[in-house]
């Protein structure tokens, strides 16, 4: 593999966002940006990437990085630092705050987007030379629940399989996944195995995603009743004897404990179909299919880890899995799809308050180990504070000064509010960031750190099949950016640890991070990469994609774990697990009658600090949003396209309503991706509660107690600017990135005369004007060269004017005068109607295009694609192309079927 194709000046990396780990070819274009397309020698990707990774090359401009380092001043403002004062800085505050209180009054909190390489530089100062393990990351909002599952049951973190097994499994059982969405790659690939030979799909989750639209079998359980589903399925598999006698006898333990737990949980058909709200005939077929399927992988994602019995749900899974001998076998497996571009590899350096390094755990002889490794006489002994038990000890006092390095917690922490106003309570807060601004940032940062991004940084990666890359630099970092790594380095020089920190490159830290993984191992520890202990610099820069592990000596590399047993326990047997009883840790009440769901969508990444700058990525779903089933949203008095109040005990949010059948009765679901930055009132986080699985920490993201009751706003409406607009309060709005400016979606109940002074404040008295107030409507624009400098308009619901229309003059540049004449009008000048909200981002396909061809008689994907090109390119919309024609078949009309999401047509 050549990391440079001198054909193209391409440079091979790795895609930024999510635990598939795609292979992205980066062309630069010598103006700071690049073209992007996938890597077709990646054998994550194999040339595919969906819509988040094709759109890369719009998410790299430097407009709002932060180049310098910062500190506050004695004034309250940020002032701009050379390096070397802002390190001391750091460094003096970290030791006198260390000396005064001890190494537990300070902690660090990473991200599962960081390096492998910044994540262990990290990790070793806090727990090797700090002393304390108060280190902590946003993977464990993640999978750290697949982290303590995997534990109990393998004795270490491992995932048995790979991504080979998708296309050779005959059942993909997908539960708590959106991967349609949410690993939109891997899920074409499972697409492709069943066109190519078969496979059957089954989806489990409490919402009809479009996952489920391509699914043999949807079982739409109650929330939080996985474990017990998947304890009903043991006690199934025993009864209709699809046991693996001889693997159980000869590999594992606990297995009639856990059989005895299963069957007093959902000991049948019925018992499981009573205990999970599904239909004993729906119950029967998913054990009949999973019992007569040798090839079967369960892959769970967050519907599963992002819950208080967390763990509990992994283990019911595994156990199914052990029971049958169907794990690390082709096609056969048991697989935790992570989240994050680099939530393994920070798994791998310990990362985690609960983890040591490499794997290893704080056990005596673990401890031990890393110590004489790393020459490191002050090492943690004990376990450290887990994400939100560290903000609630931030919040007392006890933590004293926290660095945060590439997340955001004030937003993506449950409980939200409570973690934001944690922050202002620290003596040193410091913040290594891309950003100059985000919500966390804005909660009162003492110290910020420029850090380089995606494209200018340089080290790896591990996805979700344990497979290393590359990320490489394409791009000069701007400013003062220096990569993570090196800015942790250089405190840790200050602190006097210079010895133990004295790396040059990504690829020192890589070496040593090879080193100790294989350090006393002789196959003990499953992470061993010892062969990569020596790799040249150079021979790092050409590093191709590998799956770990990768020993010293093996003749042959290892793809899987475990079909033969040798787990990593001290015994070397699996550990069958019998769960606890499956009930969520809080009840609905009158005043909390509905169960709040978060998770993402299609073409946004965690808080939008990156797709947030994608016009493309933008057009899908622009505005935050609360989907309920339609007897709810009569129930409680919503309606489609309206607005509602989510109210949870911990705090609420203003957010559209989409009325759909997606969703379960009882249960609203709201995307996590909103911040202060990006809308008024729709920090999800902040209505979530903070209760977490007691062994792996993992916060309940899934199902908190909520009200929901219906918001009127007299008018809607946008606007548009070539620059960030400060807009007026007390309104509701969120902004949105489109070509050539900033698009923001509006509503208010204030009169369109304070609309009108507010628009002459920012964009000057030269405005065309349309005025009718008696009849609510107000639209203007101000002109610079001929074209559209900023644009309002504002109106009733349904005659604010068309954003779809006006937003793509604003982005064509200059008009002519009949065009100008028209603009007010809000109406595409040619009178074609317009093409509606994007539903392909790749090539710009609006619904109302779509259902247009569906009407004329396109009634497969495949035809949408041959004659719109919508779905051809990275699949992400196929999903939502054949929901559309399942939609308009059901109609019988295909007129727009769906209105969902646009504020002003
Ligand atoms: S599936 Fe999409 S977001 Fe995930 S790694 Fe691939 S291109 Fe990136």
């Amino acid at each position: 593999m050549t990391v440079i194709d001198p054909a193209l000046r391409a440079t091979r990396t790795t895609c930024p966002y999510c635990g598939v780990g795609c292979g992205v070819l980066a062309t630069p274009d010598g103006n700071g940006g690049a073209a992007i397309s996938g890597d077709l020698e990646h054998p994550a990707n194999f040339g595919r990437l969906c819509s988040k990774g094709s759109a890369l090359g719009e998410t790299l401009s430097v407009e709002q990085r932060l180049l310098y380092p910062m500190i506050r001043c004695s004034k309250g403002v940020m002032e701009r630092v050379a390096w070397t004062d802002a390190l001391d800085h750091v460094a003096h505050r970290f030791q006198h705050i260390i000396a005064r209180d001890g190494p537990n009054a300070v902690a660090f909190y990473l991200s599962g987007q960081l390096l492998t390489e910044d994540y262990y530089v990290a990790n070793k100062l806090m727990k090797g030379f700090v002393g304390s393990a108060n280190v902590d990351t946003n993977s464990r909002l993640c999978m750290a629940s697949s982290v303590a599952g995997h534990r109990r049951a393998f004795g270490a973190d491992t995932v048995p399989g790979c991504y080979q097994d998708l296309d050779e499994a005959d059942l993909l059982v997908l539960v708590g996944s959106n991967a349609a969405w949410c690993h939109p790659v891997l899920f074409q690939r499972m697409l492709a195995n069943k066109q190519r030979r078969g496979a059957r799909i089954v989806v489990i989750d409490p919402r009809r995603t479009d996952t489920a639209g391509d699914a043999d079998l949807f079982l739409g359980l109650k929330p939080g009743t996985d474990a017990a589903l998947f304890s009903g399925l043991l006690a199934h598999l025993a009864d209709a004897g699809a046991l693996d006698h001889d693997y159980i006898e000869r590999h594992t333990s606990g297995f009639e404990d856990a059989l005895a737990r299963a069957r007093s949980i959902a000991g049948g058909t019925a018992a499981t179909a009573l205990a999970t709200g599904l239909s004993e005939p729906d119950v029967a077929e998913f054990f009949q299919m999973f019992r007569n399927t040798p090839r079967v992988v369960t892959l769970y994602s967050q519907g599963v880890n992002q819950s208080a019995q967390g763990t509990d749900k992994v283990n019911a899974i595994i156990n199914c899995h052990l029971a049958t001998g169907r794990i690390g076998k082709p096609g056969a497996s048991p697989f935790s799809l992570t989240g994050q571009p680099n939530a393994m590899g920070g798994r791998e350096v310990g990362g985690l308050a609960n983890q040591l390094a490499a794997h290893m755990a704080f056990t005596p002889p673990d401890i031990d180990r890393v110590r004489r490794f790393w020459k490191a006489p002050r090492i943690a002994t004990h376990e450290g504070l887990k994400a939100v038990q560290m903000f609630e000890a931030i919040g007392r006092g006890e933590i004293k000064a926290l660095w945060v390095i590439g997340t955001n917690p004030a937003v993506s922490l449950p409980d939200a509010d409570a973690a934001r106003a944690a922050l202002k309570k620290l003596e040193l807060f410091v913040i290594s960031e891309n950003v100059r601004s985000n919500d966390t940032v804005n909660a009162g940062a003492h110290v910020l750190l420029p850090a380089q991004a995606w494209g200018e940084k340089s080290g790896t990666v591990t996805n979700s099949e344990r497979r290393i890359s590359r990320q490489r630099a394409f791009l000069t970092a701007p400013g003062e950016a220096k990569p993570d790594w090196w800015i942790v380095s250089e405190v840790a020089k200050r602190l006097g640890f210079g010895a133990a920190f004295d790396f040059n490159s990504a690829a020192d830290v890589f070496r040593e991070h090879a080193s100790l993984s294989a350090f006393e191992n002789a196959g003990s520890r499953d992470f061993d990469i010892g062969a990569l202990t020596s790799l040249s610099d150079e021979a790092f820069d050409q590093m191709a994609p590998v799956l770990w592990p990768v020993r010293s000596g093996d003749a042959e590399p290892q793809q899987r774990f475990f079909a033969e047993g040798g787990f990593f326990a001290n015994d070397r047997r699996a550990r069958f697990v019998a769960p606890g009883v499956p009930v969520l840790r809080t009840e609905t009440t009158a005043a909390r009658p509905l169960r709040l769901n978060t998770g993402r969508v299609r073409d946004q990444w965690h808080t939008m600090t990156r797709t947030g700058m994608s016009p493309r990525l933008g057009q899908h779903l622009p505005e935050p949003f609360v989907e309920i089933h339609p007897s709810d949203a009569t129930k409680y008095g919503v309606r489609d396209d309206g607005f509602a109040r989510v109210v949870t005990d911990y705090g609420q949010c203003t957010l559209k309503v989409v009325v759909s059948e997606r969703a379960q009765r009882g249960m609203l679901f709201a995307p996590i991706h909103w911040s202060e930055e990006t809308a008024s009132a729709a920090r999800v986080g902040a209505l979530v509660a903070p209760f977490t699985d007691p062994f792996s920490g993992q916060p309940e993201n899934k199902a908190t107690p909520a009200s929901i009751t219906p918001y009127e706003y007299v008018f809607r409406g946008f606007a548009l600017s070539r620059t960030r607009l400060e807009l007026p309060p007390q309104i509701w709005w969120t902004r949105v990135a489109v070509t050539g400016g900033y698009g923001y979606l509006l509503a208010d109940n204030a009169d369109l005369a304070r609309w009108q002074s507010w628009l002459r404040s920012v964009a000057g008295d030269d405005l065309a004007e349309y005025k009718d107030f008696g009849g609510g409507v107000y639209r203007a624009a101000s002109f610079a060269e001929d074209r559209i400098e900023t644009c309002l308009f504002l109106g009733p619901a349904r005659d604010a004017g068309d954003w779809d229309v006006v937003k793509s003059q604003f982005s064509a540049g200059t008009l002519g005068d009949d065009q100008r004449r028209m603009l007010l009008s809000g109406k595409s000048m040619d009178g074609l109607a317009s093409v509606g909200p994007i539903v392909c981002a790749c090539f710009g396909v609006g619904r109302a295009t779509i259902c247009d061809a569906i009407g004329a008689g396109a009634n497969s994907a495949a035809a949408i694609g041959a004659q719109l090109k919508a779905g051809t390119n990275c699949g992400s919309c196929i999903p939502e192309l054949k929901r559309l024609i399942a939609q308009a078949n059901a109609d019988g009309a295909a007129t727009d079927p769906e209105r969902r999401l646009t504020v002003a047509n």
